[in-house]
Order: structure tokens, then sequence, then C-alpha cells
């Protein structure tokens, strides 16, 4: 009856390192050139069965680090695999005090083989919900994000820009970096985006005629409900510079 040898190349590989251990006390007793071309071949036999070893998708232990924690051991085939698995592993609410898009740092080592690998991840803040649709609408009223007439919204930063954004159903404000820095790295040219509920939600118009709008440019202004135009209708007497901009000159109550 015969045993199935799982790891033949990690077994080859324990062995060539402690063949290696046992040359190099040898040397150390004799410093004889006998065991210095012992230990030289026994260098070499580590290395060859380290490279199989790596060459094969044999499975090997990987320690996986984020932010600079060890946190889990675990198996894979190969450092893409293990490096996935770290990827895949980073959890945004782990970091819940986080603003905005944050990046964390992820690394893999294999103890036995010396291959290590890292990699950044980007995790995207949730979008909040829109207090007044299904979706945001975003748009850049002159009048609420500044700016450039021709280019509202829009502010230097560093070799990008900084985007203010509007929902003009809800008020709630977005703004986009794409000059972002990762703090724990120095990196920058990055893009962040960031979301702050209700910052403009008194500039904006009340919810119910939000919803009005919402309605009517789904269901077109001739399907909509009497009470969605009549809503509409009256928002139109207030100044409200973007108004304009959706065309509602052509709504008439039914
Ligand atoms: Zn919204």
């Amino acid at each position: 009856m015969t045993t199935t040898q799982t790891h033949p190349l990690r077994d080859a590989l324990e062995t060539a390192i402690a063949s290696r251990d046992e040359a190099k006390e040898r040397w150390f007793e004799t410093e004889s050139t006998e065991a210095q071309a012992a230990l030289d071949d026994a260098e070499q036999a580590v290395e060859t069965a380290r490279d199989a070893y790596i060459d094969s998708d044999e499975p090997r232990e990987w320690i996986l680090r984020e932010e600079g924690y060890d946190y889990a051991e675990v198996e894979a085939s190969s450092m893409q695999e293990a490096l996935e698995i770290a990827c895949d592993g980073v959890d945004r609410g782990n970091y819940s005090d986080a603003e905005g898009t944050i990046w964390i740092g992820v690394s893999v080592r294999c103890e036995l083989t010396g291959e290590e690998d890292s990699a950044t991840v980007t995790c995207e803040p949730e979008e909040p919900s829109c207090d007044a649709g299904d979706d945001h609408d975003w748009q850049s009223p002159h009048a609420l994000v500044g700016g450039l007439e021709e280019n509202p919204g829009v502010h230097g930063h560093g070799g990008g820009v900084i985007i203010d954004e509007v929902c003009v159903l809800c008020g709630c404000g977005r703004t986009t970096d794409t000059w972002a820095q990762d703090r724990s790295t120095g990196r920058q040219g990055l893009r962040s985006v960031s979301y702050e509920p209700g910052r403009y939600a008194d500039e904006v118009l009340p919810v119910e005629v939000q919803r009005a709008m919402v309605e009517i440019d789904g269901a077109g202004c001739e399907q909509a409900t009497e009470a969605a135009a009549l809503v509409l209708l009256a928002a139109r007497g207030d100044e409200v510079p973007w108004l304009r901009d959706r065309q509602m000159s052509a709504l008439t109550p039914r």
C-alpha cells in the first residue's frame, strides 16, 4: 500500500533547508574547504527546491497583512491567489471612522519560500440614499457650487481638480477630488469621492416638488398626474435658475 504525498515539493524544500543548516554547522566547526564546498552545494539545492516549489501550483502557507497587521494565515497555490484573498478580505466596515475614498494596503508573504507581494485596495464610500427619489440627480447649479460659469463646481487642486455637485432632489453634496492623497503612503493624484447628505437641503426645492419632478420626468408631461403637475407649476414661481434647464416651460396642467 502506498501513501499519498500531498506536498512533495514542500517536503523537498524543508529537507533541503535542514541539510543546508547541517552543512552550515559543519562549516562553522571545521572551516574546511570540503565543508565550504558542501555548504555551497546545499545552498544551491535549497535554491533549486525553492524555485521548483514557487513554479508549482502546490499549495503553501501565506501570512496575510492589512495596514501593517498580520491577521490570518491561509493556504494558496500562488502569490497571485494569496494576494487576491487579501484584497477580497478588505472590508470598509472595519474603517468606520473614515470619510470618503480610502486606500488600504495589503500584503502577503510565504515564510518558507520568501515570496512576498503587496497591493492597495481602493474602498469607495457607499452613496447615501436619496431622500427625494429612487436615485440622486447630480447636477452643478452654478448658484450653489460656484466656480466659473462655463465650468461650474470645478476648482483647481494640485495637479487635478475638486468637483462639487449637488443632488437637486434632496440637496446631498458630492465632492470628487482628482488630486487626492493617500496619507498613509503619500501617493498623490488619486481619485476620491465623498458625500455630505443635506449639505444643500435648504437651497434645493422642497421634497414634494422634487418627487413631482421625478414623476414627470419618468412619465412624461402628458401622462403625469395632475397633482404632480400642479405642485411643479406652483414651484415654477420660485426663482430657481436650474429649473429652467429642465425645460418645464412645455408643461401644462390637464
Ligand atoms: Zn438625492
